[in-house]
């Protein structure tokens, strides 16, 4: 039952084969059994996901069954969720609970889907290993000695680790396709604007999109169909009609254009992982695709552009957590500068405190031009990157990371070899662009993941793309020994 796909999941359930309340509670028993192996959940509510299975059998026997009537997700800890503590991996919001759902909370809801619990993140979604967690890391579930990937490596560890069928992330800078990478899932960021922020905490906030984490693509797009679409509540959300993303997954890959940027295969790729993408390429090559040679000129300079911009943003959005409206409040404070500092001192991490200082750096007075206006003007030149290729392309393609998954602790102590990792995905966040991560092999049994990036609002062409290879290849479907063995 833990292998099978969510489309799968839902034949079975209106097959009456099994119930939404016999699914929902095998992956609550997986979850207690194992997950403190990978720690990929924050918070589990086990009475509230048994009274949603439950609601949603009377659903399903009614015959009035929306899309995912049934379907047991995880949802990173950084959306808003009614009644249920969203931390958002920090302590400043251990104990906030708050008073509504997020709009893609709402959507899941809507579409009938039974939420498991909410899974571990880096704090404030500042990370690309999950190791700056306040909840302690997650461990990747094809070897708990590695990052599973962040920030949203406790959807990816969940889903790897058959705890749950399908989750959400979020992606700033990468944290959907980065971790799924790691992970040997797939994971899509769409297109800025796609999908409501609405109650989702806010990072970057230019930057920061919402989207689907599953085995494969065609479960991407069934979670997406939940999630898309204009919310009037978020004035950056796009009015652009949504599609059904199932539609088009079959489609014909004859006479695609797919870009390969020289900049995403040049220096500082693993060989090995670039070996998997070449592979992945000859496959899409085979199916019709012609691959062209294309630039990215400015590629260099996304990790300093985002490493302005993402702070700058940052350190606006988290000035709001001062120990006076909600979350964490220090002890005993004797004044309100006092409150202040003690609070913001003890609440926030490491990674957190050094994005608001460098945010804080490049927004006050007199740096502002020479630091975050320049950035945007950067940016600037980055999407014009993107929008020239797209003139002889129909989407590009590259490696998601420039390499496997890393040991746990490895870079924790160096920052810029953490944001390094961040190097193929950055751009497309500065772009706005939709780009996600899709399974393309293995160097010593860990996941390497294929990224495809492509036009704005074109999320079924990649999804499409992403299935018609899925159909040809199994990376996808391969499981961590342990769990096929099941010792996990
Ligand atoms: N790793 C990047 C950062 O630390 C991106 C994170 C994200 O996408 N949320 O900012």
């Amino acid at each position: 039952m833990y292998t099978k796909s969510v489309a799968q999941l839902i034949e079975g359930l209106r097959g009456r084969e099994f119930s939404s309340a016999e699914l929902t509670r095998g992956y609550l028993d997986r979850i207690a059994a194992l997950d403190s192996q990978y720690n990929s959940f924050i918070s589990v509510d086990e009475n509230a996901a048994m009274a949603a299975a439950t609601a949603a059998d009377e659903r399903l026997a009614s015959g009035d069954a929306a899309a995912l009537t049934g379907i047991p997700i995880a949802h990173k800890d950084i959306f808003c969720t009614d009644g249920m503590r969203t931390s958002c991996g920090s302590r400043m919001l251990d104990n906030f609970v708050p008073p509504y759902d997020a709009t893609v909370i709402q959507r899941f809801k809507t579409a009938g889907a039974v939420m498991l619990g909410k899974t571990n993140m880096d704090e404030f979604a500042m990370g690309s290993s999950n190791e700056s967690s306040f909840y302690g890391p997650a461990y990747n579930p094809w070897d708990t000695k590695l990052v599973p990937g962040g920030s949203s490596g406790g959807s990816a560890a969940a889903v790897a680790g058959l705890l749950a069928p399908a989750a959400t992330g979020t992606d700033t800078g990468g944290s959907i396709r980065q971790p799924a990478a790691f992970c040997g899932i797939t994971g899509l960021k769409p297109t800025y604007g796609r999908v409501s922020r609405l109650g989702m905490v806010a990072f970057a906030s230019s930057l920061d999109q919402a989207g689907p984490m599953a085995h494969s693509a065609e479960d991407c797009a069934l979670l997406l169909n939940a999630m898309a679409g204009h919310d009037p509540l978020d004035s950056t959300s796009s009015n652009t009609a949504t599609e059904d993303y199932c539609a088009t997954l079959n489609n014909s890959l004859e006479g695609l254009r797919i870009g390969l940027p020289a900049e995403y295969f040049g220096e500082g790729l693993d060989s090995t992982t670039g070996e998997c993408i070449s592979g992945a390429l000859r496959e899409l090559e085979a199916q019709g695709a012609t691959l062209v040679n294309v630039s990215l000129p400015h590629s260099a300079l996304t990790i300093p552009t985002y490493y302005i911009i993402a702070p700058a943003e940052a350190s606006t959005n988290l000035s709001r957590f001062d120990g006076v409206r909600y979350g964490y409040r220090c002890d005993d404070p004797v004044d309100l500068h006092d409150l202040y500092t003690r609070t913001r001192g003890q609440g926030f991490g490491d990674e957190v405190k050094r994005r608001i200082l460098v945010g804080t750096y490049a927004l006050s007075a007199g740096y502002y031009d020479a630091y975050y206006k320049k950035a945007q003007q950067v940016r600037r030149l980055i999407k014009q990157d993107f929008m020239d290729c797209f003139e002889q392309v129909d989407i590009i393609a590259g490696p998601t990371t420039p390499g496997p998954a890393f040991a746990v602790g490895a870079k924790t102590n160096d920052p810029v070899s953490m944001y390094l990792e961040d190097v193929y995905t950055l751009a497309v966040n500065l772009a706005g662009l939709p780009g996600m991560s899709v399974p393309a092999g293995f160097v010593d049994n860990k996941p390497v993941g294929l990224q495809l990036i492509g036009r704005h609002f074109d999320e079924s062409r990649l999804l499409n793309v992403a299935h018609r290879f899925q159909q040809a290849t199994d990376w996808h479907l391969r499981t961590p020994d342990a769990i096929a063995r099941g010792v996990a």
